[in-house]
This record gives structure tokens, C-alpha cells and sequence, in this order.
């Protein structure tokens, strides 16, 4: 994209390398920062450096928490002795979004992948395990269908089962190789109330 500003350009190439931000939206934002009133964009930045230099991991669940422990964890309201195992945070707020489950979540960081070298000790598995020593009824295996995904749900089902845990699978309605983060609520809801006990 051509255009008379070399500082303007500098930002549209900052843009573009934003997740799901193509050449054309990247462009429309510049515009938009350029032409926004300061205390605007002050605001915007300012955020943007509160987020970098406060997030944290919740030290329970690892989904992204201004404190140790995340509002979900720390909810007295949630079910605690039921646990749905995702692949990432994107996952985690797709099923919050629903709105219908009630207990905790626990946030692998990914999926096993032998081809990426992702491996069990790549993902939060030990510290999944460690949580089972507390009294959990259930483990609601919620990674994608994708072929990572069920080989992490097969690989956490061989490993949880023998300790007389419920494990149980997401049902189908998420697309094979769907992201759950893409699928939409109702198919979510539905996944969830027919899960599958493994
Ligand atoms: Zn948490």
C-alpha cells in the first residue's frame, strides 16, 4: 500500500501482524489512529502497556488472570470437583460465553503434536494431574476434534482413568478439525450436555 506518511506505513506493518488483521483492515485502523483525538489513542495504548506489564497466568487453571489466581478459580459459586480440560483461553471464553457450565477449566497450552514436537511435557499435564489428588468427580475432555486434539483426549483419558476418575469426551456438533472457538453457542451447549463418559 502506497501512501504519503513513511511513520503511517511504519504502523500499518505493526497492524498486519496482528491475528485475523489483513492488509485492508490494517490500513482502515491506521487511518482511524491517525485522524482519532490523542486522548483516544492515549487510552488505547495505555491499556495495551497495563496488559503487558500486569497479566499473569492463574497458577490453578493457566488461563491469563490480573491476579494468581483467576475470577473463575477464586468463584465460590463454581463447581471446583469439575474440571473441563481445553486446548487454549480462546476455548475457555468460547464455552464461558455459553454461560450453562458451572464448574473450573484447566488450560493444557496446546495440543499434543509429534510433527510440531509438542510432547506431553510441552503442555500443562503434570499440573492437570496434580489437581486430580484434590477430591474431582469429573474431567470434561473439551480439546478440538482435530487429530491433535483426540490424541491428547486419548493420551489425558488413558492417563486419568485408572485413578476412578469420570472422564468424559465432548460430544460431536464441533466440526471434525473444528476450532472450538469458532463454533457457535448453541452446538457448544449441545457438545457439552451430550458429552460422552470414555
Ligand atoms: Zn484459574
Amino acid at each position: 500500500m502506497i501512501n504519503s506518511s513513511e511513520n503511517l506505513q511504519r504502523l500499518i506493518k505493526e497492524l498486519e501482524n496482528l491475528p485475523g488483521v489483513g492488509r485492508k483492515s490494517a490500513g482502515r485502523l491506521a487511518y482511524h489512529i491517525a485522524n482519532a483525538p490523542k486522548e483516544k489513542i492515549e487510552s488505547l495504548v495505555n491499556a495495551i502497556n497495563i496488559v503487558r506489564d500486569n497479566i499473569k497466568k492463574c497458577k490453578i487453571c493457566f488461563c491469563l488472570s490480573d491476579d494468581d489466581i483467576c475470577n473463575i478459580c477464586s468463584n465460590e459459586n463454581r463447581n471446583k470437583k469439575q474440571i473441563m480440560v481445553v486446548e487454549n483461553e480462546r476455548d475457555m471464553i468460547a464455552y464461558e460465553n455459553v454461560g450453562e457450565y458451572k464448574g473450573v477449566y484447566h488450560i493444557l497450552g496446546g495440543a499434543l503434536s509429534p510433527l510440531l514436537g509438542i510432547g506431553p511435557n510441552e503442555l500443562k499435564i503434570k499440573e492437570l494431574m496434580a489437581r486430580l489428588s484434590a477430591d474431582v468427580e469429573e474431567v470434561i475432555l473439551a480439546t478440538n476434534s482435530s487429530v491433535e486434539g483426540e490424541t491428547t483426549a486419548t493420551y489425558l483419558m488413558k492417563l486419568i482413568k485408572p485413578l476412578n476418575i469420570k472422564v468424559s469426551r465432548i460430544a460431536s456438533g464441533v466440526p471434525v478439525g473444528g476450532d472450538i472457538e469458532n463454533v457457535d453457542e448453541v452446538t457448544l451447549l449441545r457438545a457439552l450436555n451430550g458429552r460422552l463418559v470414555l
